[in-house]
């Protein structure tokens, strides 16, 4: 079973790493791969570059075993759609292997708002990650969702390539990038919310200095 974490990564932080290793943990998965966007959908475009992004991600996952960083939608100049992702990697591991999509709490408020929401679980599970001051099961709609397609074990998703939707118990960091911006923009140091790897990318390349687009 392998899973991907897509998101914006701008910069990657503690609250992606953390939680994404407690779920590749406790659910045994082979790979974890992380997939910067290039062209967001619902959100203001990313402040650093692709370039800057992904090699922030490089140095985040370094030594981390099992852990990837998947450039497969910066090498696309259209919207980057969760549903054509999955679909490409669908191609690569054909229909029988589990694939589970790793998205947060906040993310999953939103999840049917998503580009082809229902073909994304034809195509891969949903494990759904708490998020401090996001509860998962307030949004009425995923809640219907997940009242149909909710499942507790790691085995139950193991039993079927896709469709059902887990709530996994990760470590709570009230970690955000949108506050490391502003954090920088406003002349503080993010240190200690991000490994030092990321921290010396940013220190030396200026990144997040100016205070536009947080
Ligand atoms: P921004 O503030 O720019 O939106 P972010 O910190 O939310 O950044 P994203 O790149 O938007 O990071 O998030 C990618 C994925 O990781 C999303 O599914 C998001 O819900 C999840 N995520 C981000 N931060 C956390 C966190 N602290 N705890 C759990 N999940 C998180
Ligand atoms: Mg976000």
């Amino acid at each position: 079973m392998i899973g991907i974490l897509g998101g914006t990564f701008d910069p990657v932080h503690y609250g992606h790493l953390r939680p994404a290793l407690d779920v590749f943990q406790s659910l045994g998965l082979e790979r974890l791969s992380f997939v910067p966007l290039r062209v967001a959908v619902h959100r203001p475009q990313p402040q650093a570059s692709s370039e800057a992004r992904l090699a922030m991600l490089e140095a985040a996952i370094e030594g981390q075993a099992g852990f990837a960083v998947d450039p497969r939608e910066l090498r696309r100049q259209t919207p980057s759609y969760t549903h054509e992702t999955l679909m490409s990697l669908r191609d690569e591991l054909g229909s029988r292997r589990s694939l589970c999509l790793l998205i947060g709490a906040d993310a999953f408020a939103g999840f049917l708002s998503w580009y082809r929401p229902m073909e994304i679980l034809e195509l891969a599970h949903l494990v759904v990650m708490c998020r401090p001051g996001y509860d998962p099961a307030s949004e009425p709609a995923p809640h219907r969702l997940y009242r149909e397609r909710g499942c507790e074990d790691a085995a139950d998703l193991r039993a079927l390539p896709a469709g059902r939707i887990q709530l996994r118990d990760v470590t709570q960091l009230g970690i955000s990038s949108t506050r490391i911006r502003r954090l920088i923009a406003e002349g503080g140091s993010p240190r200690y919310l991000l490994p030092d790897p990321v921290l010396d990318y940013i220190e030396r390349t200026g990144l997040y200095r100016s205070n536009h687009g947080f």
